[in-house]
């Protein structure tokens, strides 16, 4: 069976535990777009408008 080699310190394991809770507490941002005000899911162009890191990249069909 494997053992762990070292003891982990609290602050380690306090480090992970909170990354961890971190993921799932943020999903969604605001869309680069001012005029928009959308909430999308990060690193992907928004639906409503095109828009993705500031500037237009997809012509959505109104
Ligand atoms: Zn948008």
């Amino acid at each position: 069976m494997a053992v762990p080699k070292c003891k982990v310190s609290k602050a380690r394991r306090d480090t992970r535990r909170s990354n961890n809770t971190k993921l799932e507490a943020c999903g969604l941002v605001k869309c680069s777009n001012p005029e928009c005000n959308e909430m999308n899911k990060p690193h992907r162009v928004c639906k409503v408008c095109g828009f993705y890191d500031g500037k237009k990249v997809l012509d959505v069909k109104a």
